[in-house]
């Protein structure tokens, strides 16, 4: 064979220096690279044996990655096509290049590494990042073939001449430079290779030279011990066995999948001891091939941050999670994988400027997934409901960021109500106005006061549920709208009785007015009376706009609005130490004042706190005056 010597490509001076710093922290890449290569290169004799082009018979298609720490080498073998002296100047030397070439030029002034790290490969010369030096050992299946070395020490210049390898396939071998010996630790390479290949279609052995010496000398060392006791034994090394399984449960048809294997594909994939809920089996050949599984995690509390992971792939080979020009965001607190083998994923075949592909694909999960929703509400509604508290943020985050994902699945919506009841909005009955809540300890006793009525209280006290809420009422509107339940009072928090005539009752709010105004140190509070449902002496009310408002505001980093002006206490005039201040206060003797006073702060202080927490100070006062009421009941 003639040697030969030569530039790899014109141009080249730059490109190096800029690709290792681009990808400096996404090293990783190149054994995707190396790796993919080698099963392309097997796919490759399999298809040309498929059409009768090729007749390699062979016992076992496999690529060997193999360590060798103390050369400083990580060599790739795979015995698929290889490639003949003229391939590799046409592919290697020539080809190869004008994808890096390519993507130099688009990517140049994009500052945002992180876009285009691991969407691209840089195939072959993605090995130059780790490597001092890169040889090629190959020999093309064809009959009466050459094998052929190359090598290269800064993938600028390169030398061809003849090798010794007898094996058909290709070994890639990279002489790993200081920078990168990390890939020199079988752990870390091990787990590498896992990340990206634990579902290769082709068997991938791990191999590690020292480890294996090691094991033979102890296998043999333990074989001599048993000869010298008379023992027969021979030298058993354990067989290497491939790191990958090549059937990942996606690949298989959906009818043949049980559910303990899709339980247990979970625990694979997330070593996540939690089972999921349930799960989408993606399957699609037209308009484009896509093959995945979704699950819906379980949410450890309610307060959860979301946190799905779905990880790429193609060809059964890891791109990497949450790729956010494939999956809409909400899509991505599920967790799983999906395969999508029309990626174009190469350098050449440029990956970000395909909005169109992936539009459809991410188009296409969002309906699967609210399908999957919608045929669960109908069909298994109890299983629905069961998962409701794990499911709901996923559903309304997904509804907030995306119309048609709301479209879909808006008739799926539930209100879990302060009776622990699951309901959609038309059942939730037709209230002009849902009533909910937000904090179910703190709003307790307004809940009271709806005991036995009709009226159905929603629980919305997630972190999304002030912005859905929002939302469902835009969507709706003229039709929903959601009141805190101490934003009124209605007709069910009023005993229906004759007892009290409307003057009876605007007299008592006449009397309150002067001292309220000095214990709440609100010019502006509104005072009412009313016969209530409750033993409460009175109540806090704030319009629901204003409060809303206010939150807002607040959100924003502002302080809110003062909400004075809409501040009504509601006294309870069916209550007893209500009636008694109105008492003391008409009889008008000078001792009772004191008694009156603590009255009617005590009342304050109590609707107070059944509206919100209460501050430093009047939490002080509020305990010191509780304590002197029971000296006064002592006495
Ligand atoms: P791509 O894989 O996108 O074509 P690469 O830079 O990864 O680009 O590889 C360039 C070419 O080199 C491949 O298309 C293939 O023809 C050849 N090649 C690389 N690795 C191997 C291999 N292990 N066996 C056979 N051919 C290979
Ligand atoms: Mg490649």
């Amino acid at each position: 064979m003639e040697n030969m010597q030569g530039s790899v490509s014109i141009n080249t001076e730059n490109i190096f220096p800029i690709i290792k710093k681009w990808l400096y922290s996404e090293k990783d890449i190149f054994l995707r690279e190396i790796v993919s290569n080698a099963s392309d290169a097997i796919s490759k004799l399999k298809k040309l044996n498929a059409v009768g082009i090729a007749s390699v018979e062979e016992s076992e298609w496999k690529i060997e990655v193999t360590l060798d720490k103390d050369a400083g080498t990580i060599t790739v073998f795979d015995n698929g096509i290889g490639m003949t002296r003229d391939e590799v100047i046409k592919y290697i030397n020539q080809i190869a290049f004008s994808g890096a070439k390519d993507f130099l030029e688009k990517y140049q002034d994009k500052t945002d590494e992180a876009q285009i790290i691991g969407h691209f490969g840089l195939g072959f010369y993605s090995s130059f990042m780790v490597s001092d030096k890169v040889e090629i050992d190959t020999l093309s299946y064809l009959e009466g073939s050459e094998a052929v070395h190359w090598e290269s020490n800064s993938g600028m210049d390169f030398e061809m001449t003849a090798s010794d390898s007898q094996e058909r396939g290709t070994y890639i071998t990279m002489h790993i430079s200081e920078d990168s010996k990390e890939y020199l630790e079988a752990h870390k390479l091990r787990e590498t290779l896992t990340k990206y290949f634990s579902f290769l279609p082709i068997n991938l052995y791990f191999i590690d030279v020292q480890e294996e010496e090691k094991k033979a000398a102890d296998a043999h060392k333990a074989a001599e011990e048993a000869k010298e006791k008379g023992e027969l034994v021979q030298d058993i090394i354990e067989e290497v066995k491939p790191i990958n399984n090549t059937t990942p449960l996606w690949a298989k048809p959906v009818k043949d999948c049980t559910d303990e294997e899709y339980k247990a594909f979970y625990r694979t994939l997330f070593h996540d001891f939690n089972e999921p809920l349930f799960w989408i089996h993606l399957n699609t050949d037209y308009p484009f091939n896509l093959k995945g599984i979704l699950y819906f995690p379980k949410l450890k509390s309610q307060y959860d941050t979301l946190e799905g992971e779905v990880k790429v792939y193609y060809n059964q080979v890891f791109v990497a999670d949450n790729v956010k020009e494939i999956l809409p965001e909400y899509l991505m607190l599920l967790k799983g994988a999906i395969d999508c083998p029309d990626l174009p994923l190469n350098v050449s075949r440029s990956f970000l400027q395909n909005d169109g592909y992936v539009n459809k694909i991410s188009a296409h999960i969002t309906k699967k997934v609210a399908d999957k929703l919608t045929g669960m509400f109908n069909t298994e509604k109890e299983n629905y409901i069961k998962y409701w508290d794990d499911i709901n943020p996923f559903i309304k985050f997904g509804c907030l960021k995306d119309e048609k994902f709301y479209e879909k699945v808006k008739e799926a919506l539930l209100f879990k109500t302060a009776d622990g009841e699951y309901l959609s909005l038309e059942e939730m009955g037709d209230q002009m106005a849902i009533h909910y809540i937000d904090d179910v300890v703190q709003q307790a006793q307004y809940v009271n006061m709806y005991k036995g009525s009709d009226i159905k209280i929603a629980v919305l006290n997630g972190p999304l549920d002030s912005h859905f809420m929002n939302y469902l009422e835009y969507k709706n509107q003229g039709k929903v709208k959601f009141v805190r339940i101490d934003s009124d009072i209605t007709d069910n928090m009023k005993e229906s009785t004759d007892e009290f005539k409307q003057e009876d009752l605007d007299k008592l709010s006449e009397i309150f007015i002067a001292d309220f105004k000095k214990v709440s140190g609100n010019e502006k509070i509104k005072v009412k009376a009313e016969a209530m449902k409750s033993n409460m002496p009175a109540i806090i009310l704030v319009s629901e706009e204003s409060r809303r408002m206010q939150e807002m505001a607040k959100m924003y980093g502002g302080f809110g609005l003062p909400l004075e002006d809409e501040v009504t206490i509601v006294l309870n005039a069916k209550n007893k130490s209500v009636q008694k201040y109105k008492e003391l206060k008409e009889n008008s003797v000078e001792t009772d004042n004191e008694k009156a006073n603590i009255l009617c702060e005590q009342i304050y202080d109590l609707a107070v706190l059944a509206h919100k927490p209460m501050e430093a100070d009047a939490m002080t006062k509020f305990i010191e005056r509780s304590a002197k009421i029971l000296d006064i009941l002592s006495e």
